[in-house]
């Protein structure tokens, strides 16, 4: 089946999805939401992957919509990581140095429970509705922007050509010297690896680098590895983002064969999330220590190469900040600012 048509084929009712897997509502530990104002969109080839029967699965965890997404928890927010703030133009972020992100559409091949953007405004707040004019104009006026990051929703959600059209504009503006696409898509909807689509992957004329997100092993099938290393055979590096999710991927064993299953397909983990706090999330989350101690545990079972860094999105902040050693902000931790202190009066006791 092509991409298109498995999108549009997609499960979007809960009853459905449970039907699909062998489940009966009463199986579930807890009451789904049949009117979600985030549908459910769960492609087929996803579901495949779930295991049949069991009310627990993490994959279906990640896309199934529970009522309990409707409680209000103190924290959470619409907007948790600050996008509003640091939008330039509609469709334009930029939070970080050189590098600027590009809300290309708002369409997901899937739907995520605990997606940061659950709540965003795409429909004000979508690029390329000038078929770029807007975006690459001002990209093009800022001579700062070495990176470019297409991401959405899922920019492979757009059809090869609309995308071409968009690297096409972005040669023509010399300073920009790297190219990112953050995509679930390989993860969720390996069809839309096709030949098309690599040729124009393989003809960009930058190192191109494509984040994937998958979150767990059994995402990762003989499907979701062939397209990845179609990808990489393509000239691309494949990193992998994670968020951590309670129920989902919490456990030292789960975290070791995702990263083993990402290397198996030319893929290393990158980033670690710490759940982003918006509203209807809050039963995803892992706390802090008991995340650190995790990904402590993965370091003594892993080469360094395959443990990813834990970090959690702190709006303002001028990077993402780490998880691991308590950083708050972007200045010095009490533990950071302890450790000079010493480090200055020891410094002035030795005269050094
Ligand atoms: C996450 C993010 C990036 C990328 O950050 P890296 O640390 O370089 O991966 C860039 N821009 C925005 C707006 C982001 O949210
Ligand atoms: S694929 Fe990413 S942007 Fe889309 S719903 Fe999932 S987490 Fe959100």
């Amino acid at each position: 089946m092509d991409w298109k048509k498995a999108l549009a084929t997609a499960i979007r009712q809960p009853g459905e999805l449970l039907r699909a897997v062998g489940l009966h509502p009463r199986q579930l530990p807890e009451a789904i939401d049949d009117a979600t104002d985030f549908p459910l969109r769960i492609p087929r080839a996803y579901v495949e992957r779930m295991r049949h029967g069991d009310p627990n699965d993490p994959l279906l965890r990640q896309v199934l919509a529970l009522r309990r997404e409707r409680e209000t928890a103190a924290g959470y927010a619409l907007d948790p990581v600050g996008d509003g703030p640091a939008t330039r133009q509609p469709g334009l972020l930029q939070k970080y140095h050189g590098r600027a992100l590009i809300i290309t559409t708002g369409a997901c091949p899937v739907h995520c429970r605990y997606c940061f953007r659950r709540h965003f405004p795409y429909d004000e707040a979508r690029a390329g509705a000038d078929d770029w004019r807007d975006t690459l104009a001002h990209i093009a006026a800022d001579a700062s922007i070495s990176e470019v990051i297409l991401s959405g929703g899922d920019p492979l959600s757009l059809d090869t050509p609309r995308l071409r059209r968009l690297t096409e504009g972005l040669r023509a503006i010399p300073h920009v010297r790297r190219l990112r696409i953050h995509s679930r898509m390989p993860v969720v909807l390996p069809a839309r690896i096709d030949d098309e689509f690599l040729a124009w992957l393989g003809g960009l004329p930058w190192r191109t680098v494509m984040v994937i997100h998958a979150n767990h092993g059994n995402e990762i099938d003989a499907g979701v590895t062939r397209g990845l290393r179609r990808i990489q055979a393509a000239g691309v590096t494949l990193l992998n983002q994670a968020v951590l999710l309670r129920g989902v991927n919490d456990s030292v064993a789960t975290l070791a064969d995702l990263s083993e299953g990402l290397f198996t397909a030319g893929v290393l983990p990158y980033y670690l999330h710490q759940l982003d706090r918006v509203q209807g999330a809050a039963h995803f989350a892992v706390g802090d220590a008991r995340a650190r101690e995790l990904t402590d545990q993965l370091r003594r079972q892993l080469p360094g190469y395959l443990v990813p860094r834990l970090v959690r999105e702190q709006p303002g902040a001028p990077y993402k900040q780490l998880a691991e050693s308590g950083e708050q902000t972007a200045g010095m931790t009490s533990r950071s600012a302890d450790k000079s202190l010493k480090a200055q009066q020891k410094s002035a006791e030795t005269g050094l």
